[in-house]
């Protein structure tokens, strides 16, 4: 595939100081596909000094300006979609239709969004005698994941680049080729110079010198709650703000008079999709013991309708996971569950059959999973649902509120106003109603250990704005 072997460094594409590689691979067939630079301390030094010295002329540009250089770039993210797509085919394993319509068009219409609100939101404000201005923070650090590559970055830099802030991107390095094609976007839109930067490493290197780089103003971090933890830790350190996507172990809450077949149907999409490895998937599948058994027997039979295969092959609507340690540690949470004693009623952790090259996972379904159990309480990342009984509404709460996180959930039940008055008992930071729908404009984040701060919409803008009172 095509790969740059430089960083995006102050508006060119520049040789990294180091010469250490990463080596990309398709997890549907192992074989490395490209090799790009391993950034060091160095290159996020240039890159955190190109970003300063942008600074002050993007932060002074009218707000419009903005707009229209974010709505350039919503064109070029357009023109660019189908290799965009391909391209998170070749690096992530997601089935053609999947990172076409998903993993491309979300971050697309994201961009898009924070063109809109660049130009709407009030940057300045009156407060009795004062005037409030709400400017931005400065120097963004971004570090993101790579289970929706484009998504994640879009996510930081479109409101980061709405608010008048510039950019030291650090992506993930199982997805960097998705991160360069977006700087080739942001190039040829023609956003200035050190606006945003790009460089390509090891999160123990070139992620962790971003973090500490005292000129960076706020890092803004999606990944595990473990690198959370200590992003939080560097930031709170050098008292820099930052914002923290975790990770998730949410609840979806299927009440009596709720329709089941259908909960139960979107809850099965819900957790295949990606593979499993959506922060906000609702793995653990809440059901009253009067309907237990019906609902594991058809989330068996659903699940077993999901047959791994090639992502390139339209028909496949589940892929590989990213890589071989997802893939290993996937499996190794099966095998937890059936050790800790959860009823495997499909999948398993051996290799699906006909897959034994590629990071495949069979989708998994458990019953009988207690809030003890592992698989209960910590985030697995692949395709596997634990199907788990309560007997009335308390020790459904408790139970679905029993997780160190807090980040997404589901409520079934019969009317919207039964599942909303339900969903205010829940600790966490979006509950989709009734099957819920998308919407971009909502804030996305969690509650306890899921993270601080939140994405999208206004409320993602106002994350990389800080306020000043003028006393007049
Ligand atoms: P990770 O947290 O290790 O990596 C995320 C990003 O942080 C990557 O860009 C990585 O290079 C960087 N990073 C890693 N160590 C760093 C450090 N010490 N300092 C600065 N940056 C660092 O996540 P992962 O290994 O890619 O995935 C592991 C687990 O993370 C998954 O199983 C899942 O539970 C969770 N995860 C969550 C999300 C989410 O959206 N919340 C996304 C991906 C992964």
């Amino acid at each position: 595939m095509k790969a740059h072997d430089g960083m995006y460094i102050d508006g060119a594409w520049r040789d990294a100081v180091g010469d250490g590689t990463i080596e990309v691979r398709n997890p549907a067939d192992e074989q490395v596909i490209a090799t790009v630079p391993a950034g060091t301390a160095a290159d996020i030094d240039a890159a955190v000094r190109a970003a300063r010295a942008a600074l002050p002329g993007w932060r002074a540009t009218a707000p419009a300006e903005r707009a229209a250089k974010l709505a350039a770039l919503v064109e070029q993210l357009k023109a660019h979609a189908e290799e965009i797509a391909e391209t998170i085919t070749a690096e992530l394993g997601s089935p053609t239709a999947f990172a076409t319509n998903v993993q491309t068009a979300m971050p697309i219409a994201v961009t898009a969004s924070y063109a809109e609100l660049a130009a709407e939101h009030a940057f300045e404000e009156q407060l009795g005698t004062s005037t409030v201005l709400h400017e931005p923070v400065g120097v963004v650090g971004a570090i993101t994941p790579w289970n929706y590559p484009l998504h994640q970055i879009t996510n930081k830099v479109a409101p980061a680049l709405a608010a008048g802030c510039t950019v030291v991107l650090k992506p993930a390095e199982d997805t960097p080729l998705t991160a360069q094609l977006f700087a080739e976007c942001v190039d040829a839109a023609g956003i200035p110079a050190g606006v945003f930067n790009l460089v390509t490493g090891l999160g123990t290197v070139a992620g962790q010198a971003l973090a500490e780089h005292e000129g960076v103003d706020l890092v803004s971090f999606t990944g595990s709650t473990a690198v959370g933890r200590k992003i939080g830790a560097i930031a709170g350190g050098a008292v820099k703000r930052v914002a923290l996507e975790l990770g998730g172990k949410s609840a979806n809450v299927i009440l009596p008079g709720a329709d089941l077949a259908k909960a139960v149907k979107v809850n099965v999409a819900d957790v295949i999709r990606n593979s499993g490895q959506s922060c906000n998937a609702l793995t653990r599948m809440l059901v009253h013991e009067d309907q237990y058994e019906e609902a594991v027997r058809l989330a068996a039979e659903l699940v077993a309708k999901y047959t791994p295969g090639d992502p390139e092959d339209g028909a496949s609507r589940l892929g590989p996971v990213v890589n071989e340690k997802q893939r290993d540690r996937v499996r190794g949470f099966i095998t937890k569950g059936q050790e800790e004693g959860a009823r495997l009623v499909a999948g398993g952790a051996e290799a699906p059959e006909g897959l034994e090259s590629g990071y495949y996972v069979r989708p998994t379904v458990f019953a009988d999973v207690t809030p003890d159990m592992t698989i209960a309480q910590e985030e697995i990342f692949g395709p596997v649902i634990s199907i788990m009984k309560y007997r009335d509404e308390d020790e459904a709460v408790e139970i679905a509120n029993g997780t160190v996180y807090g980040l997404a959930g589901g409520v079934w039940a019969k009317d919207q106003e039964t599942a909303v008055a339900f969903a205010k008992k829940l600790d966490t930071g979006q509950v989709d109603i009734n099957g819920g729908r998308f919407n971009l404009l909502a804030p996305f984040g969690g509650y306890k250990q899921s993270g601080v701060g939140r994405e999208l919409g206004p409320h993602g803008l106002t994350e990389y704005l800080q306020t000043k009172s003028l006393q007049l």
